[in-house]
């Protein structure tokens, strides 16, 4: 984008959020403009499982003692409709996407979890939602298992691409590579570009993983970023049933789906998700996915593997609603997006063209649930805070191909990344939104901030998560006093 401009719509984000808000919104707005920092549905989509569904580890139980029934009620009845909407518009759009009904199972993987899945059983007893306990593959796990009839999972990119195309149909506009740095509430609202551009809009729509909303709310305090994995096998005739398997609660946790693909029927596991600011091998992660596929079902090769983060709030309801009169939200899905997205974008259509939803309350961007994951979680930042700026001062930096590393040359904490072609990437790995002092991410060559979630790519692209900038590139002059270091590896 690179003039100002007006709309009456202006979406922020063009993940699964961002372009449902947008398919909603054209009940409702006539000129709708979507901006997007990097490529559209790109982002988190992008990485995800796509199981669509209301089974959502053991929530039912959580809510029921954190709320009471009222509001675990309302969660389930907001994520099926979010589920019944999708099934809609996939029926009524003709879209291809390899959506499948599938169960839903919440499986123990330990027989100590048993008493767990109990009590989300019981949990879905009194707020009668029908699920049974059942015996699952025993390959997958021996022990019990809480089953919920008519889940779904799909093709995010494929449905996306249709949905995108409906909205071009429509006159749309829709603008990559063009950054939000400020959203605020004047007269009217107003979003600024990072190259100084103007969008005035009478809603604006923040769909962009992570709020950049400033003018509100603490979000940074109450959403912890979350690193998933994610393996993906070649063709299996595997006879297992189709269906969505998770399993929250063990460490490392897992997820098990079927995709369908043109060479026949892959196995996707994921899980071993950890707190972002959980110093651990990104590798030791995916190699437990690994180990876990090896084992139980003799699968070795697993030609994809990817890692990704997703928010999960302090009290695990996500923050959708109005921040101000014409500023709304979509944000913190705790890794189960895709109802959440698709039901969002029903709540903020609800808000603007009733001025009322029924889900509103529990989702509320601004409530703040004083919990002591919340206490612990922000009091810890400072020792967080601290340990990530304590960078490893490196004698001999080796890079292969395609690696990267973080180090410390004088007083700078740089990130080094060597391309296939042995070009180095030089970038200042400091988190321009809280100075702590990133990771390198050897899965997904990014520099990860574990203090909350910023994450860059190896040439210092801003990819997700509170900073607002990319990271200061370091020109191979500025560093020449280590330049033997550098030339000795290449
Ligand atoms: C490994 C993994 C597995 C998952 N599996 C499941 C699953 O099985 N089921 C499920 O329900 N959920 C799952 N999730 C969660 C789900 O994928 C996410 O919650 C969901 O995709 C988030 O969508 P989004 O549109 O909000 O964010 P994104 O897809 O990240 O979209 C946000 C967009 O906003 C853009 N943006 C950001 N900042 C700006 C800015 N300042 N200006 C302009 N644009 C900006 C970004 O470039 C991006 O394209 C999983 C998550 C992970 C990590």
């Amino acid at each position: 984008m690179n003039e100002d401009l007006e709309c009456e719509l202006l979406i922020i984000g063009a993940g699964l959020s961002g372009l449902s808000a947008a398919y909603e919104a054209l009940a409702y707005a006539k000129d709708i403009v979507i901006v997007d920092e990097n490529r559209i549905y790109q982002g988190t989509t992008a990485s995800t499982t796509a199981k669509i569904t209301a089974q959502h580890g053991y929530i039912y139980d959580d809510l029921i003692k954190t709320f009471g029934t009222i509001t675990a009620k309302k969660y389930y009845e907001f994520n099926t409709r979010g589920l019944k909407r999708i099934e809609e518009i996939i029926t009524k759009e003709n879209i291809a996407c390899d959506f499948q009904i599938v169960n839903g199972y919440l499986f123990a993987y330990k027989e100590e979890e048993e008493k767990n899945v109990e009590a989300e059983a019981r949990a879905y007893q009194e707020l009668g939602i029908q699920g049974e306990i059942v015996k699952i593959d025993t390959r997958i796990s021996p022990h019990k298992a809480l089953k919920l009839a008519n889940q779904a999972n799909f093709n995010p990119e494929k449905y996306l691409k249709r949905i995108t195309d409906i909205l071009l149909v429509h006159k749309v506009r829709i603008f990559e590579n063009t950054r939000i740095i400020d959203v605020y509430e004047n007269e009217t609202p107003e979003a600024i570009t990072s190259e100084r551009k103007l969008i005035k809009a009478k809603r604006i729509i923040i769909a962009s993983h992570y709020p950049i909303y400033k003018g509100f709310n603490f979000y940074f305090m109450k959403m912890i970023p979350q690193i998933s994995y994610s393996i993906l096998s070649g063709p299996t005739d595997l006879e297992i049933e189709n269906a969505n398997y998770i399993n929250t609660i063990s460490n490392p946790a897992l997820g098990l789906r079927f995709v369908k693909s043109d060479e026949g029927r892959l196995l996707n596991i994921s899980g071993a998700s950890h707190d972002a600011k959980t110093f651990i091998s990104y590798i030791k992660q995916a190699e437990f996915l690994k180990e876990y596929g090896k084992k139980n079902f003799g699968i070795s090769d697993y030609p994809y593997v990817w890692c990704t983060q997703d928010y999960t709030t302090t009290d695990y309801l996500p923050l959708i609603g109005r921040v101000t009169k014409n500023i709304y939200l979509m944000a913190s899905y705790n890794k189960w997006g895709m109802s959440t997205a698709i039901g969002g974008a029903l709540v903020i259509k609800d808000l603007i063209t009733l001025n009322y939803s029924k889900f509103a309350h529990i989702l509320r961007p601004e409530r703040l649930k004083l919990n002591k994951k919340i206490f612990t979680y922000n009091l810890g930042m400072i020792g967080t805070l601290l340990k990530t700026r304590n960078i490893p001062r490196r004698k001999i930096i080796k890079l292969t191909p395609e690696t990267g590393k973080v180090t410390k040359l004088g007083m700078k904490r740089v990130g080094i990344y060597k391309d296939k072609n042995h070009k180095l990437y030089l970038v200042d790995v400091t988190c321009p939104h809280m100075r702590c002092g990133l990771r390198y991410n050897p899965i997904e060559k990014t520099y990860d901030c574990k203090c909350h979630g910023s994450r860059f790519d190896y040439t210092g692209k801003l990819l997700d998560g509170p900073a607002r900038r990319d990271l200061y590139k370091i020109e191979i002059e500025d560093v020449k006093s280590y330049l033997n270091l550098l030339n000795e590896n290449k």
